[in-house]
């Protein structure tokens, strides 16, 4: 099972508090290993359905489901003619119908304004949904029929799915599901969960390897325009001339920023592309029969889902050697690739690496990969380092995905959805994947698709286009520029007090860096965790933690945070380092501390008790500038052995909560 789970634990205060745990067979943890390469998923969307679910609860979606299967049985009795005969005997929303000419019935329904699908030359197929009327249903039945129908909506109508599949046991039984049903409710509801979240609006998000930038609103209007958002995949091309365009110029934009000569758009996240990027090489080696090449040679460094696309491409992965100054170890790699040169397929390898820092010998390592028969694969989700400055054709890369939820602004805080389409050179065109139902236009070497929609998440393939097109080729090398810019001024201010994991030769991190918190548990007790629950009580929200070395918290500020930002979160990290002092001197407690107990929630601060050793004020307004804008956290710290214990929800109701907060 991939992604994450959520479970029921309780936090300091013995509340019930939701917690998120890493399955443990996933790619972060388990690398080749792993059953699923899954990074950025659809969170997104499933909290959009998810909120359908809350606002209608199971009486709405019984009545819904009802009136979509009534309005389906009347087109069905009403197409029932001489020259039409409805094929399904059973159906809930679909049906398939044999008609005299299928062409003609399509062409006809399109006059209308109308798309159906096309089985085969007698066939055609139509569904129904809850946005559809009975005068939809009518016209359709007019057209087809040719003869003026005016069927009334039915008040009831027969089940026709066989008897022993209709639904015995209640479902979404929840109080969550019977709650919220008027808009000024649900309103409330999603607004109360929203004040619990820590967010992009509140102060900069320095996920390192997550590139939280700006996603401008200018960008993501055009995502709820009827004439984008309302396409269906399939819909025939000349109703999707506008996305034509646009996927034309976003490809264009994209060839000249990777400096490839082909991309497909198809990959709906950075791990897709990887594995999209990997089959177009098996396809390559294929066509040049050298299928037997199936070697992944990848770097200690790499991110997790690097091992586990190989292994889901079907390749054999081989780890080389990371220098103790985070470069890739040449000489290690330069003996594997030797080792394995007969069988090399391909070297992954991000660049910048996820240590932050520039491969010096990029050029050299992708040489030697090339002279042993091998692809090189570049991970591009750090392309925030690299737009505008060089290329992944520059360095001599085969192929590179590009996560457009990273460097080019689709917002993908909750996890998605995100777009990561792959670049290749000339030599590899004809392999990017093609579609069984949409003619992408490739040969007959293009492999098969990797995504069920030909353009993967098409709608917001806009956000990217967008900003690339408001940025200009300038403001997108500044953009790079300012990034690690920032990332420095970041370093600049912290190295006297933190260590720095990682830096280049000219002692410059790229656009993101580790800091080695490890160094302060043998004295004072503090762990990466501590520092990142810490910031929640300063306002901030935790960085990257345990990764990708763990024990350690990697930040990445983006272009997007002005100077003042930057150093209210460095005000804050300096801080929070004297706090480690205070514990390092004796001058507090290395149980009793602000660091140990955060983050400190209101009820907890504003309780009639208090038995801490410091002070409210220290617990809640650590710096003046916390003042102004308080951001409360609304649960304690988490108890994680109770949740290693409870990983799977079994969700309590709400009040449940209510009845302990009062406690
Ligand atoms: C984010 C990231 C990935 C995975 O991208 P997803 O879109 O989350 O699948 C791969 N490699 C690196 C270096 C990344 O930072």
């Amino acid at each position: 099972m991939p992604g994450r789970l959520i479970g029921l634990s309780v936090d300091s205060q013995g509340n019930p508090a939701l917690r998120m745990a890493l399955q443990t067979r996933e790619q972060h943890i388990k690398r080749e290993k792993a059953t699923s390469n899954i990074c950025t998923a659809q969170v997104l969307l499933s909290i959009m359905a998810s909120m359908y679910g809350v606002y209608h609860g199971p009486k709405g979606l019984t009545g819904i489901a009802g009136r979509i299967h009534g309005l389906t049985q009347t087109l069905a009795e009403s197409l029932n003619t001489k020259d039409i005969t409805v094929e399904n005997k059973h159906y809930f929303d679909t049906l398939t119908i044999k008609v005299v000419d299928a062409a003609k019935a399509i062409k006809n329904c399109a006059d209308a304004e109308i798309n159906i699908a096309l089985v085969d030359t007698t066939h055609i197929r139509i569904s129904i949904d809850e946005t559809h009327t009975i005068s939809d249903i009518n016209k359709l039945a007019t057209i087809l029929t040719e003869k003026k129908t005016e069927s009334k909506q039915a008040e009831t109508c027969q089940l026709k799915v066989p008897e022993h599949f209709a639904r015995q046991s209640d479902f979404m039984t929840h109080p969550v599901f019977n709650t919220y049903h008027s808009e000024h409710e649900m309103l409330r509801y999603i607004k109360l969960l929203e004040s619990k979240d820590l967010s992009l609006c509140h102060s900069m998000i320095a996920l390192g390897s997550c590139t939280m930038k700006l996603n401008a609103t200018a960008e993501m209007i055009p995502v709820t325009m009827p004439g984008f958002g309302q396409l269906h995949p399939f819909v025939p091309r000349n109703q999707a001339t506008g996305y034509t365009q646009i996927f034309e110029e976003l490809t264009h934009a994209l060839k000249q920023i990777t400096g490839f000569a082909g991309i497909s758009l198809q990959p709906n996240a950075g791990a897709q592309g990887e594995y999209a990027g990997l089959l177009v090489i098996r396809e390559y080696f294929k066509s040049i029969n050298q299928s037997h090449r199936n070697i992944a040679l990848i770097p200690s460094s790499a991110h997790g889902t690097n091992p586990a696309s190989a292994a889901m491409a079907g390749m054999k992965v081989i780890v080389t050697k990371t220098l103790d100054n985070g470069y890739v170890d040449i000489d290690d790699l330069r003996a594997k690739a030797e080792q394995h040169k007969d069988n090399l397929a391909c070297l992954m390898i991000t660049y910048p690496s996820t240590f932050g820092i520039f491969e010096e010998q990029i050029t050299d390592v992708c040489d030697l990969i090339h002279s042993n028969g091998g692809q090189v694969y570049m991970d591009g989700a750090n392309m925030n380092a690299q737009v505008g400055l060089t290329s992944p054709a520059n360095i001599g890369a085969d192929v590179c995905h590009l996560n457009l939820h990273k460097t080019f602004c689709i917002p993908h805080g909750g996890g998605g959805p995100g777009m990561g389409p792959i670049g290749v050179a000339a030599h590899l065109v004809p392999f990017l994947p093609g579609h069984t139902v949409v003619n992408m236009g490739g040969d007959s070497h293009a492999m098969t698709a990797v995504s069920a929609a030909p353009w993967g998440s098409a709608s917001i393939l806009l956000i990217s286009y967008a900003y690339i097109r408001m940025m200009g080729t300038d403001g997108l090398e500044n953009a790079t520029k300012y990034a690690i810019l920032n990332a420095n001024y970041i370093k600049a201010r912290l190295e006297q007090h933190y260590q720095i994991l990682y830096v280049g030769s000219k002692g410059r991190c790229a656009h993101e860096m580790i800091l080695d918190t490890r160094v302060f548990k043998g004295a004072t007790g503090v762990e990466a965790e501590d520092i990142a629950k810490r910031l929640m009580d300063y306002g901030f929200h935790a960085p990257t933690m345990s990764f990708p070395v763990a024990g350690t918290i990697m930040i990445e500020p983006t272009e997007s945070e002005p100077k003042s930002e930057l150093d209210r979160f460095c005000d804050a990290m300096i801080a929070i380092r004297n706090e480690v002092s205070a514990i390092e001197n004796g001058v507090a407690d290395k149980t009793d501390n602000v660091l140990k107990n955060a983050p400190h929630t209101a009820s907890v601060v504003t309780a009639d008790e208090w038995n801490h050793i410091y002070s409210r004020q220290d617990a809640a307004y650590p710096l003046a500038y916390v003042r102004g804008a308080k951001f409360w956290p609304s649960v304690g710290r988490i108890n994680n052995t109770y949740g290693d214990r409870n990983l799977i929800c079994s969700c309590p109701p709400t009040e449940a909560y209510a009845e302990q907060a009062t406690n």
